[in-house]
């Protein structure tokens, strides 16, 4: 009788890519680790991760993010804890309202050209402060009439939906967000055309950690 030992092939080891553009994740593999990492959360599963001198001594000579997000600087809507990812894993961009300024629409552009990513996430939020404000105070002056008149075509739209409105205009402006990044990025447009990245607009249930998708190009 053969010994087991004798007829099992050997496993190949799994390549190490931490170190590739993206980790070497494709599109589709980018979401489903972000989505794993979502369904921990939701678990209350979370990896359990320690920060070692090793680790910083392997960040320290390079990113290697697989995922971009353009979420809401809310303090309740931490990228890293709500899809479970670990120093290095997501290129975040986090600005009230998460709406489309230059300086968040050219590091989403780094992320993808010089980081290799292939996955970018706009995550709105339900029960968002700013756009609360687009709907309640929309003539407000200086830099938050800036912020205010970026989501008041979100609102407007919203107006037409059925209610509740502010959870509908949360879910404009997100599509809105999307929208404007093809618009104005001639780079990050031709990237989805030709089928390497994949943008997808998320909404975060404040109430039970769930997300909703609420659309996606590429
Ligand atoms: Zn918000």
């Amino acid at each position: 009788m053969p010994t087991e030992s004798s007829n099992t092939p050997e496993t190949p080891e799994t390549p190490d890519r931490s170190r590739e553009p993206g980790q070497g994740l494709t599109k589709e593999e980018a979401l489903h680790r972000l989505l794993e990492g979502h369904w921990r959360y939701l678990e209350n599963d979370r990896l359990q991760r320690t920060v070692t001198p090793q680790c910083r001594d392997f960040h320290s000579q390079g990113q290697y993010p697989f995922a971009a997000l353009l979420g809401c600087a809310d303090s309740r809507v931490s990228p890293e804890l709500i899809f479970d990812q670990g120093e290095g894993d997501i290129f975040v961009v986090r600005v009230a309202g998460n709406i489309l300024g230059n300086g968040s629409l050219a590091s989403l552009e780094y992320a993808v050209k010089n980081l290799g990513v292939k996955l970018l996430v706009v995550m709105g939020h339900e029960n968002c402060g700013a756009v609360k404000a687009a709907l309640t105070t929309p003539d407000a002056e200086g830099a938050m009439g800036f912020l205010l008149r970026e989501i008041a075509p979100s609102v407007a739209e919203a107006r037409l939906l059925p209610e509740p409105l502010l959870d509908r205009a949360v879910e404009c402006n997100v599509k809105h967000t999307v929208s404007a990044i093809l618009e104005r990025s001639p780079t990050l447009r031709s990237a989805v055309d030709e089928g390497s990245i994949r943008i997808v607009g998320i909404v975060y249930r404040l109430t039970s950690g769930d997300i909703e998708f609420h659309t996606t190009v590429g």
